[in-house]
C-alpha cells in the first residue's frame, strides 16, 4: 500500500500542498479562532506527506474509490457481457429492480468498509505488517506457498465467519441483507452491510500481520479476492467442482441459505458438514429453466426461507415469488 500512496501522493495529494501555498493565507482566521495550533495541524495535513491524518484520509479515499470503481468495473463487465440476465429476470425468486437494490445497497455501504479497513493499510505503511519489497527476499518458493497459504488461511476464517454470521443473533441484523438476493447478479457480490463485509474481508488483512506476504503479490491477492466475489455471484455455472466453491456452489447458498459457507474451496464446507454440491440441472441450461425443476428449486428454498428468516419480506417482481 505504500507504493499506492507514493503514487496518490505524487499526483494528486502534493497539488493540494500547492493550493495550500497559494491559498492558505486565507485560514489564517482559523488562528484566531481556534489558536494557531488547530492552523498548524492543517498546514502538516496539506503540505507534509508523512503527516499520519493525511495518510489516513488519503488511505481512507483510495481504499473506498479503488473499491468502487472495481466493484461498478467488473461487475458491469460481467453483467453486461455473458450474465444471462433474462434468465435471471425471469426467475419467480428475482426482486422487483433487484440491480438498482444491489447496487444502492453497495454504494452506501463501500465508505463504511473503507473507514473500517483504512486503519490495517495504515498500520501496514507503517512497518507493523509483515509484508517485504522485494519478490526474491524469502525465496521463490514460499512466494509461491504465500499463495496457498493465504488462500487456505482466508478460505478457513471466511468460512467460520460466515457461518457465524448466519447465528440467528447476527444473521438478521447483519448478514440478512445479502441474502435478499436469493437469484444473485454480479451486482450483488458487494452489496452487503457494511459490518458484515467487513468481518469477511478480516482474514485479508490479518494474514499478512502473521504471515510474511510480498507488498506487490498482497495488491494483486486483494485485487483478485475482490474479482473472485463477483465471480461467485454471475451465474456462470462452469463446472460442477469438487474443490472449487464456485458460482453454482455460491448459488446454492443464496438458494438454500445453509450449506457452502466458504469462499474458494469446498474443503472446509465438507468437513464441517455443510457442503452441497449443485444439482446437475444447474449445469444445463434447458433444465435450469425448466418450470418443473424450478419448482422443486423454490419450495426446497421457501422451506429453509421460513426457518431462517420467518416471514419473507421480499417484493419480487413477478407473482409474489411463486412460479
Ligand atoms: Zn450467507
Ligand atoms: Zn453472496
Amino acid at each position: 500500500m505504500d507504493r499506492v500512496l507514493e503514487f496518490v501522493d505524487s499526483h494528486i495529494s502534493d497539488r493540494l500542498s500547492d493550493l495550500y501555498y497559494t491559498y492558505g493565507g486565507r485560514l489564517s482566521w482559523l488562528t484566531s479562532v481556534a489558536g494557531p495550533g488547530l492552523q498548524k495541524q492543517i498546514a502538516s495535513i496539506f503540505t507534509n506527506s508523512n503527516n499520519v491524518i493525511r495518510q489516513g484520509i488519503e488511505l481512507f479515499l483510495i481504499t473506498w474509490i479503488m473499491g468502487t470503481i472495481m466493484y461498478l468495473g467488473t461487475a458491469s463487465f460481467s453483467y453486461f457481457t455473458y450474465f444471462e440476465r433474462e434468465e435471471a429476470h425471469r426467475h419467480p425468486k428475482f426482486l422487483k429492480n433487484q440491480e438498482w437494490l444491489e447496487i444502492k445497497t453497495a454504494l452506501l455501504n463501500l465508505p463504511g468498509m473503507a473507514l473500517l479497513t483504512f486503519p490495517w493499510f495504515l498500520a501496514e505503511i507503517h512497518g507493523y505488517s509483515q509484508c517485504y519489497d522485494r519478490l526474491d527476499e524469502y525465496g521463490y518458493t514460499y512466494l509461491i506457498c504465500s499463495v496457498v497459504m493465504f488462500l487456505l488461511f482466508s478460505d478457513f476464517a471466511i468460512y467460520w465467519i460466515h457461518r457465524a454470521l448466519h447465528h440467528r443473533l447476527l444473521y438478521a441484523p447483519l448478514h440478512k441483507l445479502h441474502h435478499k438476493w436469493v437469484i444473485p447478479t454480479p451486482f450483488s457480490s458487494h452489496a452487503f452491510n457494511f459490518l458484515d463485509g467487513y468481518a469477511q474481508s478480516l482474514p485479508y488483512h490479518i494474514f499478512p500481520f502473521l504471515f510474511p506476504l510480498n507488498k506487490y503479490l498482497y495488491l494483486f491477492l486483494f485485487g483478485f479476492v475482490n474479482l473472485w466475489t463477483v465471480l461467485i455471484h454471475d451465474g456462470e455455472y462452469l463446472s460442477n467442482n469438487a474443490i472449487v466453491n464456485g458460482s453454482a456452489h455460491h448459488a446454492v447458498h443464496h438458494m438454500y441459505f445453509n450449506y457452502n459457507y466458504g469462499q474458494f474451496f469446498t474443503l472446509f464446507d465438507r468437513l464441517g458438514s455443510s457442503h452441497r454440491q449443485p444439482e446437475a440441472e444447474m449445469f444445463d441450461a434447458k433444465l435450469r429453466t425448466n418450470s418443473t425443476v424450478i419448482r422443486k428449486q423454490i419450495s426446497i428454498s421457501d422451506s429453509i426461507q421460513k426457518e431462517v428468516e420467518g416471514k419473507d419480506d421480499r417484493v419480487y417482481a413477478h407473482n409474489g415469488g411463486e412460479l
